[in-house]
C-alpha cells in the first residue's frame, strides 16, 4: 500500500515537473517581444481568421528516419481545418532535414533550430506557415514528448513518443502517441488553454497550467508526458473537446479577449 503510495506520488511528481517545465517550455518569459517570435497563442487569430491569411502551410522538418506516420500528417490537416478559416487550403510540407543537434534539446535549442530551417516568415503574404520539427533525440526532460516554444514553432521528439507506448499489447501504440501529441502541440498554438485567453468555462486543469482537466480533449494534460500509456491505456483523445472548441470560437468572435497577439484581424 505505501509502496504504491509512493509509486502514484512519484509518477505524479514526474508529470508535474514535466508539464510545467517541458510542454510549454518556450513560454516562460524566456521570450521578449523584441524578437518578434511570439509565444504559443501569439498567431492564433491569424490561423483562426481568414481576413489576412487566407491560406497556410503546416511544415514538417524531419531528421532523417524520423518522418512523422501519415496518419499525423493527414490527422493535423484536418483537426486544423476544423477551426482555422483557410479557404486557400492548408498543405503539409515535409522536408528531410540534418538537425546539427542529435543529442539532447532544450526550448532555445528547439527555438533556433526551427527557425534556421524555416522555410518561409510564419507571415508570409496571405500564408500563414507553422512548423513542426521532428529532431532526433529527447528534451532534456526526456518524459517530454512535445513542446511549443514560440507561436510558430513545435517539436515532436520521436524517440519518446517510441518509448511512451502502452505497456499492454502496445496499446495506445507510438502511432497513436505521435497522432495525439502533434494534435496537443499545434494546440498550443491555437492558445489553448488559457495561453492568451482566458475562457469563460473552467476547464483549465489547476495542477497543470495550459491543460485541459477532460481526459477525452487532446489537451489533456497527460498527453505530452511519457507516461501517458500509464495512464491511459485505451484510445487516446486527438481531438479538441466542446470547450476547447468554444474557446477558439469565442477568441475569433471577438467574444473572448485575446492577449500577446502579432496580428489581429
Ligand atoms: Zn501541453
Amino acid at each position: 500500500m505505501v509502496d504504491s503510495f509512493k509509486k502514484v506520488l512519484g509518477l505524479t511528481l514526474l508529470i508535474v515537473s514535466c508539464s510545467v517545465s517541458g510542454c510549454l517550455g518556450g513560454d516562460l518569459g524566456i521570450l521578449g517581444d523584441d524578437d518578434n517570435k511570439g509565444i504559443p497563442g501569439s498567431l492564433a487569430l491569424a490561423c483562426l481568421s481568414s481576413q489576412k491569411y487566407t491560406s497556410m502551410v503546416i511544415e514538417i522538418d524531419y531528421a532523417p528516419g524520423y518522418m512523422p506516420e501519415s496518419s499525423s500528417t493527414d490527422l493535423i490537416k484536418q483537426r486544423v481545418s476544423e477551426v482555422c478559416d483557410k479557404p486557400e487550403g492548408i498543405t503539409v510540407k515535409l522536408t528531410e532535414t540534418n538537425f546539427d543537434n542529435q543529442g539532447t534539446w532544450t526550448a532555445d535549442g528547439v527555438r533556433s533550430s526551427g527557425w534556421e530551417h524555416k522555410s518561409n516568415d510564419p507571415m508570409t503574404g496571405s500564408t500563414l506557415y507553422w512548423q513542426a520539427i521532428f529532431p532526433q533525440g529527447t528534451y532534456n526532460d526526456d518524459s517530454v514528448l512535445g513542446v511549443a516554444v514560440d507561436a510558430s514553432t513545435v517539436a515532436i521528439f520521436g524517440d519518446s513518443v517510441e518509448e511512451a507506448k502502452g505497456p499492454i499489447f502496445g496499446r495506445p501504440s507510438a502511432e497513436e502517441v505521435e497522432n495525439s501529441v502533434l494534435v496537443h502541440e499545434i494546440g498550443h498554438l491555437l492558445g489553448l488553454v488559457n495561453r492568451v485567453y482566458t475562457s469563460p468555462v473552467d476547464h483549465e486543469d489547476k495542477d497543470h497550467p495550459g491543460h485541459s482537466n477532460n481526459e477525452d480533449s487532446v489537451m489533456y494534460w497527460a498527453v505530452e508526458s511519457s507516461d501517458i500509456g500509464n495512464i491511459i491505456s485505451g484510445d487516446l483523445p486527438d481531438e479538441f473537446d466542446q470547450d476547447d472548441k468554444n474557446d477558439l470560437s469565442g477568441m475569433k468572435s471577438g467574444e473572448i479577449e485575446t492577449t500577446d497577439q502579432l496580428w489581429r484581424p
